[in-house]
């Protein structure tokens, strides 16, 4: 019983003891448990901590595909709120084809069916539906039994990589679409010079079979100077690094061709060559000089053959002219005298027009140097005024010169020219203007030490140019209106005559113009200044070529002419006129005496058959005379007698023209006149 009761009572205590340790032993593993439960939540909020200030996010998700758990940066990386639990993997996977193998993988993490866990990418949509692409690193979480619990994933959002990564693609592939497109061949070659790739649209753009010269030296492959060439080119593309260009020939005789190459530096060790096939331009090219220069001979065949063909029927023109001069000298008729007069105006008329076609045609082939001289300005402006004086007159139209005083007496420049252009245009202002004015204005634009740019201007009074003929008036053969052919007569040349002489004397002509109102021609020419002014006109005694007729300028002469016909007075106006000189006229000996007592003459052309007072009378008084200087007299007659001759020299005469007057004769005349002036001055 005792035994019993001890082993009662050392059962009880024992079972206090046991008592007592098992909540001994408990008090200790719930404490552990705290501690456990302590650390754990320790941990996670520093991983929170490390994830807040991250891009990278940590998530757990189950088998289900159920996201459990996840950092709390998720709401700021991607809007998911804690609040609106767990997510289903589904419901933010996209239909990116990188994320197709997403669901197979997953089920083989769960059953550990993986050698080695490798990252891999995934594509979602955030909470506002923007695509993420994430990169995703994950473990299997084991529970105790071995088997997969959840799977624990850091997540970096690779978005900003990616994009750039995918934008960097496509523009690769657009470069190559772009390099594709290229229809010229290419060829890549090293810093050895040697090829390393090529792309053609037709293999039959190459000159050799790849095999050929893909690795090989360029002037191993490409034989002669085209190799030597390429190479130079090439290692100046790797120096330089500028785009480099040659141009080069490939064949020979009528299969050659034509290229351009361009040599790109790609790289240190890579150029890329363009080579462009560029014989049909080349042959365009040439087929377009060829036919240029074809143009242009034609076009200086054309001046030539009117030059030519205008000076050989001038000659004739002469004797028809000199003949109608004898004719009026012959008794007539009134019904007669009026056909000699029209014939007398229609080859006046012709005669013109032949020398327009004559200058045109001159200035076209070149055939009309610049001559540049020192002259007096007063004068060639008062000389081209004389010679629209009569006609002006005729009408009763004032004619005025306005110089500017700042106008430089003497200028150097070609004074020929300057002299036709104001002819040109002058005698344009009286031809289209019936009453009213003319006048010539000439004013400084501009000067310096050397050069002065003068303004003329010719403004009339007259019909005026329609605004829509203004742009074509200087155009060769353009007359504003056809009937004014017939009614005005002209070729239409003179304006363009006029615009190429003006550029030849370095200016520009203008016009305005007012309908029924008249017209303004301004022309600019720019002269040099002389460096001195001179007290005499420069002359040379030289003749510059003896096709010359214009040698007004290198003669000069003031000449007084005295003659009572007037088809005879225009004949030799018109003569003196081609000349470059402007003589007074007088129409009888009475007059001829009062010209020179106001005047002086170098030279009177002397009529012989004059009524009241013949030459020989005349030029007996004007020996008699207390002249400064007594004139050059040269007597012209229809009288062809030796002996009318001699009496002329003998009364006084110093030369002796007989009728028909002759261009050329009148033209010797004159310059043996000039002569004997120039022996007799002391
Ligand atoms: P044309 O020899 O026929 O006169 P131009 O070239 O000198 O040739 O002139 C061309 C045309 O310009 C003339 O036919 C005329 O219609 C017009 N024209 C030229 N100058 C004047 C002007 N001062 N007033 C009116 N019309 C003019």
């Amino acid at each position: 019983m005792i035994y019993a009761l001890a082993l009662a009572g050392a059962l009880i205590v024992l079972l206090a003891i046991l008592f007592v340790k098992e909540r001994r032993r408990r008090n200790i593993v719930e404490h552990d448990f705290e501690i456990l439960a302590q650390r754990k939540k320790e941990l996670r909020q520093s991983l929170e901590l490390l994830m807040d200030h991250s891009s990278d996010f940590y998530f757990h998700y189950n088998r289900e595909g159920v996201v459990n758990y996840s950092s709390s940066n998720v709401e700021r990386l991607l809007g998911y709120k804690k609040e609106d639990g767990p997510l289903q993997v589904k419901q933010f996977v996209t239909d990116n084809p990188i994320n197709e193998q997403v669901y197979g993988h997953i089920e083989k993490l769960f059953r550990l069916d993986f050698d080695q866990i490798r990252p891999y990418f995934l594509e979602i949509k955030d909470a506002y539906g923007e695509r993420h692409m994430l990169e995703i690193f994950e473990t299997p979480h084991l529970d105790d039994q071995g088997n997969v619990d959840y799977i624990t994933g850091i997540a970096r959002d690779l978005t900003g990589v990616y994009k750039a990564e995918l934008e960097l693609k496509e523009s690769e592939r657009q470069q190559l679409l772009i390099l594709e497109s290229i229809p010229d061949p290419m060829f890549t070659i090293d810093s050895n010079l040697c090829y390393t790739d090529y792309q053609v649209v037709r293999e039959g753009d190459l000159w050799f079979k790849p095999s050929q010269f893909i690795g090989k030296r360029i002037k191993d492959v490409v034989p002669g100077e085209n190799g030597e060439i390429f190479e130079t080119i090439i290692t100046k593309a790797f120096e330089t690094g500028k785009v480099e260009t040659l141009e080069y020939e490939f064949g020979e005789g009528d299969s050659k061709e034509y290229f351009e190459g361009r040599v790109v530096k790609l790289d240190q060790d890579k150029v890329l060559v363009i080579s462009r096939n560029i014989t049909p331009r080349k042959r365009l090219e040439v087929e377009l000089r060829k036919a240029k220069d074809a143009a242009e001979s034609a076009v200086q065949a054309k001046s030539n053959f009117l030059a030519t063909m205008s000076h050989e029927i001038r000659t004739p023109m002469n004797g028809v002219v000199g003949m109608i001069s004898l004719l009026a000298e012959t008794e007539m008729n009134e019904e007669q005298k009026e056909f000699v007069e029209t014939i007398q105006a229609s080859s006046d008329t012709l005669l013109r027009i032949i020398n327009d076609i004559l200058d045109y045609s001159r200035i076209e082939s070149g055939k009309l140097a610049f001559e540049e001289s020192l002259f007096y300005l007063k004068k060639v402006i008062d000389d081209s005024l004389g010679l629209i004086k009569f006609e002006a007159q005729r009408k009763g139209i004032i004619l005025n010169s306005v110089i500017d005083e700042e106008v430089p007496n003497f200028i150097r420049t070609d004074r020929g020219r300057l002299r036709q252009i104001l002819l040109n245009l002058l005698s344009n202002a009286v031809k289209f203007t019936e009453h009213g004015s003319i006048i010539l204005s000439v004013k400084v634009d501009k000067i310096t030490d050397k050069h002065v740019t003068l303004l003329f201007k010719i403004k009339d009074t007259g019909i005026g140019i329609p605004k829509d003929k203004l742009q074509t008036l200087f155009k060769e053969f353009t007359q504003v209106d056809s009937s004014h052919t017939r009614k005005f007569g002209g070729t239409g040349l003179g304006l363009a005559i006029v615009k190429r002489l003006v550029k030849m004397l370095n200016g520009k002509v203008q016009v305005e113009s007012e309908l029924g109102v008249g017209s303004a021609f301004t022309f600019s020419v720019k002269a040099k200044l002389a460096s001195k002014v001179p007290t005499e006109e420069p002359t040379d005694s030289n003749m510059s070529s003896k096709e010359d007729d214009y040698i007004g300028e290198k003669f000069p002469l003031r000449i007084l002419m005295a003659e009572d016909n007037s088809i005879n007075r225009k004949l030799i106006a018109l003569f003196l006129e081609r000349m470059g000189y402007v003589a007074d006229m007088a129409v009888d000996g009475l007059e001829v005496l009062q010209f020179i007592k106001k005047n002086t003459y170098d030279v009177i052309l002397l009529d012989i058959a004059m009524p009241e007072m013949d030459g020989y009378q005349v030029v007996g008084m004007i020996r008699d005379m207390d002249l400064e200087v007594q004139p050059q007299v040269i007597g012209v007659s229809a009288n062809a007698f030796k002996g009318d001759i001699e009496k002329g020299l003998k009364s006084g005469l110093d030369h002796y023209l007989v009728k028909p007057l002759k261009f050329i004769d009148l033209k010797e005349k004159l310059m043996d006149a000039y002569k004997a002036i120039q022996d007799s001055k002391p």
